[in-house]
């Protein structure tokens, strides 16, 4: 019997681990629910049920093809080693099969396993390109998003981007009993949002390509449209593979790779800072436990006020972009991109917070949290990351609400208290907790320890 470890890869097609173990014989696949971890990464309630969800879908497409799909609870990585050992004997396991993942306690955990002598293998199927192999010809990782981005677009051409087909049926074991009724045990808050499974991610990226990817330029900007994908969450869960998406944008426009002016150009390239992130991890593992990528960063004096800090989580700072952008992120659990950007920079250059406060609320929010695409945005904003915003470019939130709100159309859908001010003042601050300028003066000066030499 084999055993496929199902962990952020809820996925039936595209599935290296499920795939090729499905070659070598019967297949049983499990998925440990881990309440105590989760708990530790602050995995927010709303990704606790999009798990479950996923997990009900991936059970019933994995009967149909003959696999059952055991759930089991440990309360945290350590004590997942023990329990496979159990399994082994239980049901004559002969290979563990998982998917690789590129943070340092996943990477601890799949260690330890082998150490208790479990025959655990390893795949890769979680970046388009192996997360750690783009490297500059000295070997090293790329420090510059773009030069990462062409020598990915390289390696990219020459590599076949076929998905693994669904495993073909499997003959159902008899003696394995199947996990029924499905509960995660988290608090949990609802995604009905975002419709569970792989076939739903299907969907909404083929809407995408049929709707919004040639808009996406133009309108990814604007958070009052609809003009992303809404696939994060999905590729944070593995629902579906970032090589499935790259692979339908091609067939859909086969030479988009060669035109970098153009918007679908422009939708690749986030997949690619996906990865970009994801190789970032594996060369400095440390920002897993929350480090500066550059040193000089440690040496910020942050104010963190736990007051400003409470009227930033809420959406009450008095700018009404930032405070539209807080309340998405509390009622829907997501947030646009350009407001992650103005909200990032406004708590750690406005407020003078630390990043990782409000990493660490993000993740407690997002559907989509991730732990290597929300530090490299946050550090990102911060001015402290690979690549980063130069530490003296200090978004004003007025200019970014006239450019990317104009008419305050997102800003009245969640700052109801604004309704009544026309399309001039509602992007001016009411009662904020700072004023621009000031705020704009002291971030410079406190930043000033990151100006080189
Ligand atoms: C401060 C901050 C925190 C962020 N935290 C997260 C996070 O926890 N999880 C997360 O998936 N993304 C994060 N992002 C990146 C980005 O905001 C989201 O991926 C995007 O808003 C998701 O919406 P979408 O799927 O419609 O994206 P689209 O615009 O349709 O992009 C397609 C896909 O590309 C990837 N992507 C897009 N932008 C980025 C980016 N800047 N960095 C890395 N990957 C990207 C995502 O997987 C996304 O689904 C963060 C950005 C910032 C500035």
């Amino acid at each position: 019997m084999h055993l496929v470890w199902f962990r952020n890869d809820l996925r039936t097609s595209d599935n290296s681990a499920l795939y090729y173990a499905c070659l070598k014989g019967p297949v049983t696949g499990i998925y440990f629910v881990t309440p105590g971890q989760w708990k530790n990464h602050q995995l927010a309630p709303i990704q606790a049920d999009f798990i479950e969800q996923n997990l009900k879908v991936l059970a019933e497409e994995l009967a149909a093809l003959g696999i059952p799909l055991l759930i089991e609870e440990v309360a945290d990585f350590s004590h997942i080693p023990a329990r496979l050992k159990q399994i082994q004997k239980d049901h004559h396991i002969n290979t563990i099969h998982a998917n690789d993942e590129p943070e340092i306690n996943e990477k601890e955990r799949d260690q330890a396993v082998k150490k208790a002598g479990l025959p655990l293998v390893l795949y890769q199927c979680d970046c388009i390109l192996q997360a750690g192999s783009v490297l500059t010809k000295q070997g090293g990782m790329y420090k510059v998003f773009t030069a990462f981005r062409n020598a990915w677009m390289k390696e990219v051409k020459q590599t076949d981007l076929t998905p693994l087909p669904k495993p073909a049926d499997q003959m159902p074991s008899l003696n394995v009993s199947w996990s029924k009724n499905i509960s995660v045990n988290y608090d949990k808050k609802s995604s009905q949002a975002w419709p569970a499974g792989e076939t739903a991610a299907l969907r909404r990226l083929r809407h995408f390509l049929l709707q919004d990817i040639e808009d996406y330029h133009h309108n990814r900007d604007i958070p009052s449209l609809d003009g992303t994908s809404g696939l994060s969450a999905y590729l944070k869960f593995g629902v579906i593979s970032a090589k499935r998406c790259v692979y339908e944008v091609l067939a859909a426009f086969p030479d988009a790779l060669d035109a970098q002016d153009s918007s679908v150009f422009s939708w690749i390239n986030e997949i690619v800072w996906r990865e970009f992130y994801r190789h970032l991890m594996i060369f400095n593992p440390q920002l897993c436990k929350g480090k500066n990528f550059n040193k000089l960063a440690d040496n910020i004096t942050w104010s963190n006020n736990p007051d400003d800090f409470k009227a930033w989580c809420e959406g009450r700072t008095g700018y009404g972009l930032v405070d539209a952008a807080m309340r998405q992120l509390n009622q829907t659990g997501w947030m646009h991109n350009r407001l992650r950007m103005v909200t990032a920079s406004f708590l750690t250059k406005h407020l003078l917070i630390d990043w990782r406060w409000g990493e660490a609320y993000f993740r407690e929010h997002l559907i989509d949290g991730d732990l290597a695409s929300n530090n490299g945005g946050w550090q990102w904003a911060a001015s402290t990351g690979c690549d980063a915003q130069p530490y003296f470019r200090i978004f004003n939130p007025i200019i970014q609400s006239q450019k990317f709100d104009p008419k305050g159309l997102f800003i009245r859908k969640y700052v109801k208290e604004l309704n009544g001010f026309d399309n001039k003042k509602i992007h001016f601050p009411v009662n904020a907790i700072v004023e621009h300028k000031q705020a704009r003066l002291n971030a410079l000066d406190r930043y000033s320890v990151l100006k080189k030499g």
